[in-house]
């Protein structure tokens, strides 16, 4: 289990996760700007457990993905993306006791030639 918090405590998350083995960062429209490192997990074991009224949805393009971000502080905690709405996606560097700058390792997807663009 790993807690995730935004910068000012208000949003709060459990992932049923032990150890973070895949990291990414994305170069899409949205990604890129917010520069996070990302891990990955099924919503089943992605939990808000405090402050759902203070994320706030941001949408674009499609609008099948859903990028979540703290209302108050404005720090992105997770999102659910248009290749797999199943899934959540949540920021790395939100985690207690983890520090995202220990990865060496980081896959970096291509979210700007995104496949579902493609025809
Ligand atoms: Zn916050």
């Amino acid at each position: 289990m790993k807690i995730l918090k935004c910068h000012c405590g208000e949003v709060e998350a459990e992932i049923n996760i032990k150890n973070i083995e895949q990291v990414m960062r994305c170069n899409c429209s949205i990604c890129k700007r917010k520069g996070a490192i990302m891990s990955i997990v099924k919503n089943e074991d992605f939990k808000v457990t405090k402050g759902k009224s203070k994320l706030k949805l941001y949408q674009f393009h499609s609008k099948v993905a859903k990028h979540y971000f703290c209302s108050d502080c404005g720090i992105y905690t997770h999102h659910h993306p248009r290749v797999n709405p199943a899934m959540t996606g949540f920021n790395v560097g939100c985690l207690e006791g983890i520090d995202p700058f220990e990865f060496k390792d980081i896959t970096i997807k291509d979210g700007k030639n995104h496949p579902l663009d493609k025809k």
